[in-house]
């Protein structure tokens, strides 16, 4: 189904914000910010930011709900009261059961969750500010947030949003991209393993521009790939280390 598209989102070839079509926000990562957490990040992206922490591997009770040879992922995906203009209801609705699913779904498999048997590992992903790609911002915390947890992991996992206002395809859209472009995709990778593990979409799209967004989706997760591990190190580089 298409979006509303009745106010214009692209002027002189500048996006509302006043970026390029194919230029990210400004990005920052912070790692280990909670210290009751075992491992927590923040990632911003512009306006949208997302505060994650993780406990466990820790033991899973009741029992029944255990895995004998795995350990369960538990992801809670939830917007801030104050993270939105309109007061948000912080009571888990539809939109929030659904992405903290598919969060789930896309973090999974970059976790040794074998290694691990009859334990959980909650992911608790807080949007405390939202301006648009709040599941890929919410993904690129919580995969920074494992590995700052020390949980053996395969790859991070890199996540970004890619669209299409006009015939123009962009990346990484704002708040009103999201709500009024033709299109938007939300997409996460393994990059080094070339796999992606989330690809959503929303409006109307040929066959050749979903290629060519995933592309550009795909270009874009490995910048942003790059940065995480570029915070990891600095935050765990060895004292004494260059
Ligand atoms: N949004 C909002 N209130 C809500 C849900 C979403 O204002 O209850 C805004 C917010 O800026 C969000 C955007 O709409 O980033 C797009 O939401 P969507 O459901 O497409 O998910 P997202 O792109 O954030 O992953």
């Amino acid at each position: 189904m298409g979006k509303k598209t009745n106010i214009q989102l692209m002027v002189d070839g500048r996006r509302i914000d006043g970026r390029l079509p194919e230029q990210l926000r400004e990005i920052e990562m912070k790692i280990g910010e909670i210290e009751n957490a075992d491992g927590s990040a923040r990632v911003r992206f512009g306006n949208t930011e997302a505060l994650v922490a993780v406990y466990g591997p820790r033991s899973l009770f009741p029992k029944f709900l255990q895995e004998s040879d795995m350990a369960i992922l538990r992801v809670v995906y939830s917007m801030a009261p104050f993270s939105v203009d309109e007061r948000k209801n912080p009571a888990p609705d539809r939109r929030s059961i659904e992405i903290s699913k598919v969060t789930k779904d896309a973090l999974s498999g970059a976790v040794f969750l074998e290694e691990f048997p009859r334990t959980v590992i909650d992911v608790y992903e807080y949007i405390i500010q939202a301006d648009g790609s709040t599941r890929v911002t919410a993904i690129n915390a919580a995969s920074l947030a494992l590995a700052s947890a020390g949980i053996p992991m395969k790859d991070l996992v890199a996540a970004c949003s890619v669209g299409k206002i006009g015939d123009v395809l962009i990346v990484d859209l704002c708040g009103k991209e999201d709500n009024y472009s033709e299109s938007d995709m939300a997409v996460a990778m393994m990059p080094s393993k070339g796999l992606i593990t989330l690809l959503q979409m929303d409006g109307r799209l040929t066959k050749e521009e979903v290629l060519q967004l995933l592309k550009k989706a795909e270009e874009n997760c490995k910048k942003i790939y790059e940065m995480q591990k570029k915070a990891l190190l600095e935050k765990f580089k060895v004292v004494g280390e260059d």
